[in-house]
């Protein structure tokens, strides 16, 4: 959330061992879903790994076609127009990542919702005008909201938006559900050893050879400047480019070591706006229909990106102490969160969080 975009900062290794010998690291960026997809793995020759990311990308471009809301064409968009009450057939993946959001809107008690299209539109204005949404607007927008509205059916795989002037967003797990679509994609090209990052969200496979894991960094951003203009992506940009952090970036506040397993950073603010003193994130409470003020950064570890994607939105609405309750209450999720309060940042781990690999406890177990 806070200041620069990217909080999750992943660095790679080229040490060889005689297992993977014959593997050479390549790395593969393309813009999608508004934000640069890096694809890093290894492969025996540029002409299989140049083969399996081309690949990887037309998945990631073809599940952004099927979920943008910026082209009334895509299928999500297709379905927000049909009339309320009507129930649409849509297509497999797409059912899919209704499903798995309508779980965690159950789960988090409605603080992760698709639903929050009408006001994330509002809130999208606010940030181009520097002016809070009309009240009557937000009234108008929030009867529109709210994730029991939306029903699904998985015997007929079909979607109904129950209430007229509904929208769906699925801005809060796209990326996560994209990202782990793309690794499995290099998977069944025989290429395991990979990792794909966009912006916050991280989807990891098999190790580089002879590493246990991926070294990922997790970022603290809580306490950097930003204003509304910052070029966010292009700082995003040479983030990702970076193999270690440069001089000028915030200290990484840890290095995890991943294998098989994604994390999410949620609330970079990347896109807020700051009216009247006060700082609305483009993340909503959809209770309530309002950008996030309490300056959270929140970091999930699970075993998929789409997992970790949403619930890293949720547990930023949800807050501290209700976001902690729910990520130990999951096997396998785990938290790390910062707190800005006043000048100072505050640090939080769910109990899981221990069991994550370092990389430090890797150089130190060498
Ligand atoms: P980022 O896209 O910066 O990684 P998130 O993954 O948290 O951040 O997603 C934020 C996006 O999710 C918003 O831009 C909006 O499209 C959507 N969104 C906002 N609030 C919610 C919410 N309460 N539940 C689900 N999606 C949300
Ligand atoms: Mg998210």
């Amino acid at each position: 959330m806070f200041g620069l975009l990217a909080s999750l900062v992943w660095q790679t290794g080229c040490r060889s061992t005689p297992a993977g010998a014959d593997l050479h690291r390549f790395e593969f960026k393309q813009p999608h879903m508004g934000t640069l997809f890096t694809i890093t793995l290894y492969a025996p020759d540029e002409t299989r790994a140049r083969g399996a990311s081309d690949a990887a990308f037309a998945k990631i471009a073809a599940l952004d076609r099927m979920m943008t809301d910026y082209d009334p064409e895509s299928e999500l968009m297709l379905l927000c127009q049909k009339p309320a009450g009507q129930p649409v057939r849509v297509s497999n993946e797409l059912f899919d990542v209704l499903q798995k959001s309508q779980r965690l809107a159950e789960l988090s008690d409605g603080a992760f919702d698709v639903t929050v299209g009408p006001v994330v539109r509002l809130w999208r204005r606010a940030r181009r005008t520097e002016t809070l949404p009309p009240p009557e607007m937000l009234a108008h927008a929030r009867a529109a909201v709210g994730y029991k509205k939306l029903k699904l059916d998985a015997r007929n795989q079909t979607v109904t938006l129950t209430v007229l002037d509904m929208q769906l967003d699925l801005g809060g797990i796209g990326k996560g559900y994209a990202a782990t679509k793309a690794l499995e994609v290099l998977k069944g090209h025989g290429l395991p050893r990979a990792l794909i990052a966009a912006s916050g969200d991280i989807a990891a496979g098999d190790p580089p050879p002879g590493r246990r894991g991926w070294r990922v960094g997790i970022g603290n951003l809580v306490g950097t400047r930003s204003t509304a203009s910052q070029n966010s992506t292009n700082e995003l940009r040479t983030r990702w480019n970076a193999s270690l952090p440069r001089e000028d970036e915030p200290p990484l506040s840890k290095t995890l070591l991943l294998r098989n397993a994604a994390a999410s950073t949620s609330g970079d603010m990347e896109q807020f706006v700051e009216i009247d003193g006060r700082r609305y994130s483009h993340i909503v409470d959809p209770r309530t229909g309002v950008g996030l003020t309490e300056r959270l950064q929140v970091t999930i570890i699970a075993k998929s990106a789409t997992a970790t994607d949403s619930f890293a939105t949720a547990v930023s609405v949800l807050g501290l102490e209700r976001g902690l309750v729910l990520v130990e209450s999951q096997p396998g999720l785990a938290a790390f969160i910062l707190r800005k309060n006043g000048g100072q940042t505050e640090t939080f781990e769910s109990r899981g969080f221990k069991n994550i690999p370092r990389a430090n406890a890797e150089s130190l177990a060498r």
